[in-house]
């Protein structure tokens, strides 16, 4: 079965620093899981590295909702990015009929339980990403590497 996975847990370096994190390519083959690769923010066009973002004033619902927005460490306002990249990762998943999603946890795209509150303070708060939203919000079922790893143990 194809799953969506968010590129950074297959050892691509598309995260904001470049920076390599886990890769659970291993947990998936032995799941018989076969990953699909996407990075909502490269695909919104943002460049690696790039400044660390985070939502500001709630979590990618209320992205989504227009009551919140995506701002990056410098100031510069990247909701629209992040909302595109989001948009474009939804269109892979339907043109490949893809039903599950493993996401980064804590990510401004891809966390699924809670991301950071907004202000850099290094603080988490309950709520989803943007992309994550939107995938969910699609039917799409989507847990984090943590809740994957649960899974098997
Ligand atoms: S968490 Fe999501 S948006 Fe961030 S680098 Fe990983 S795949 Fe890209």
């Amino acid at each position: 079965m194809r799953v969506l996975v968010s590129a950074c847990l297959l050892g691509e370096r598309c995260r904001y620093d470049g920076a390599l994190k886990d890769d659970i390519s291993e947990t998936l083959q032995l799941l018989g899981l076969t990953p699909v690769a996407v990075c909502p923010e490269v695909l919104g066009g943002l460049a690696v590295p790039r400044p660390p973002s985070e939502i500001r004033n709630g979590s990618g619902r209320d992205v989504w909702l227009f009551s919140a927005a995506v701002i990056n460490k410098e100031g510069r306002d990247v909701t629209n990015e992040f909302m595109l990249g989001a948009v474009k990762t939804l269109s892979v998943a339907m043109k490949q009929n893809i039903k599950f999603a493993v996401l980064k946890s804590k990510s401004p795209s891809c966390g699924v339980h809670e991301i950071y509150s907004g202000d850099f303070s290094g603080r988490l708060v309950e709520g989803m990403g943007v992309c994550a939203y939107l995938l969910c919000a699609n039917g799409i079922v989507v847990m984090d590497e943590k809740d994957l790893k649960n899974k098997i143990k």
